[in-house]
């Protein structure tokens, strides 16, 4: 494995920094309470530091940098003092890599382009209420009819819904070809007539930002929305989430450094039975367990990373990636509010913000259990035809 960053790695990390201490730090309660970002306001400044298409082409205006960049930015907007905003950028994001990759000239020009700087708002249309691990059980139908697709169905838990302006949908095409085959993934404009955004759901954690179930009855949206070719839907799905999950993993390591830099910080000045609460050694060691477990996981999410740049395919190594910090955002940040006594039960102290916030990993973009899944799969246990998001 090569050196993975370099020092124009660094300044990026060091931007992204002052752009989360500067631009979302200081609205980080005030989003919380509201539930929800002003997400064009954020990523209209996110896109002019051209975080929304580090490594999209530039003729779309992306900077046309590799995955290497990708994650410097995830892990630093990971740092940030509410995740929610780091979960809907990873979303976004995690939204438009088919489009860039397999999309029409005139289809990018008028989807990618905007997401890319900011101007629009990105979201991933493949859970529904019936089918979330098991994405080929999924519902919503896409039929032809003269120059357009019919959609019919609804999407749930659709981050940053509420604030969309497109979908990567993933429907149902054909009623043949068996469910890996029969479906695509075509861009639904937000406002198109028959769209509708339920309310916004109340959820755990990442308050501030909003998810919604999306519904569609009879859209009508111009049959070249169809990102790349009709039917292969589920296999650029598939492909599109080894780059959430690398990205939820990274971002969620970050966050797992914050709960330990808050409890050393905590337990080191909180005094009980005449030392500091750091001084027991069992708080130092089980701390320095934690610290361990999340460079391991950080090791193998940069080998993953490597791999990709490499243009490697990174379905293992991603999958275990993400595996192991859906793990850890499980028991570390629990484990550390432990040492916070009452105050570790405030709702207030960003130490229960991490542990409502970090859990997401453990069920979005492929629930831990589905990570197993693939990796069995990967490691040719188990049928690869079984598995479902792999
Ligand atoms: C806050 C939030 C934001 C989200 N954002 C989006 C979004 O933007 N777009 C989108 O498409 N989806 C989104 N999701 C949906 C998310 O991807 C799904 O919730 C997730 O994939 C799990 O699907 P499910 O909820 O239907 O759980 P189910 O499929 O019903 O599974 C329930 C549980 O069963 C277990 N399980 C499942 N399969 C197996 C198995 N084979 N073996 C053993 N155990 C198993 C797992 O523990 C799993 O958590 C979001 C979810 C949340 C909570």
């Amino acid at each position: 494995m090569g050196q993975l960053f370099n020092s124009e790695h660094e300044e990026m990390r060091r931007s992204v920094r002052r752009f989360v201490q500067q631009e979302l730090d200081p609205f980080a309660d005030a989003w919380e309470e509201a539930g929800a970002a002003p997400l064009h306001e954020v990523f209209a400044k996110a896109g002019q530091l051209g975080l929304l298409g580090i490594n999209k082409p530039p003729e779309y205006g992306g900077l046309g940098l590799d995955f290497s960049w990708v994650i410097v930015v995830a892990e630093e907007l990971g740092r940030a003092h509410a995740g929610g905003i780091p979960f809907a950028i990873g979303a976004h994001a995690s939204a438009i890599p088919a489009l860039a990759n397999y999309g029409t000239d005139e289809l990018r020009q008028e989807f990618l382009a905007p997401a890319i700087q900011g101007d629009a708002v990105a979201c991933i249309g493949v859970s529904e209420e019936t089918a979330g691990s098991d994405v080929s059980g999924i519902k919503t139908t896409a039929r032809k009819d003269g120059g357009d697709w019919v959609i019919n169905g609804s999407k749930m838990w659709i981050t940053s819904a509420p604030q969309g302006d497109w979908i990567s949908l993933l429907a149902n095409t054909s009623a043949e070809g068996g469910p890996y085959h029969n479906k695509s993934l075509i861009v639904v404009p937000m406002n198109t007539p028959g769209v509708s955004v339920g309310a916004p759901l109340r959820k755990l954690g990442m308050h501030c930002s909003d998810t919604a179930p999306v519904f569609f009855d009879n859209v009508r949206v111009p049959l070249r929305h169809l990102i790349g070719e009709e039917g292969k839907g589920f296999a650029y799905q598939m492909e599109q989430f080894q780059h959430e999950r690398l990205w939820g993993c990274v971002r969620t390591l970050s966050g797992l450094d914050e709960a330990i830099r808050l409890t050393v910080e905590y337990t080191g000045t909180r005094r009980a039975f005449g030392k500091t609460l750091l001084e027991n050694q069992v708080i130092y060691h089980r701390l320095a367990d934690y610290q361990s477990q999340i460079e391991c996981v950080r090791s193998l999410a940069y080998r993953a990373v490597d791999a990709m740049v490499a243009g490697e395919d990174v379905t293992r190594l991603a999958s275990i990636a993400k595996y192991m910090a859906g793990k850890l955002a499980l028991e570390l940040p629990s484990g550390c509010a432990q040492y916070f006594g009452g105050q570790g039960y405030m709702w207030e102290n960003r130490i229960t913000r991490l542990l409502r916030d970090l859990r997401i990993v453990a069920v979005g973009g492929g629930a831990n259990e589905v990570m197993l899944e693939v990796i069995a799969k990967e490691l040719g246990w188990i049928n690869r035809r079984r598995t479902e998001r792999a």
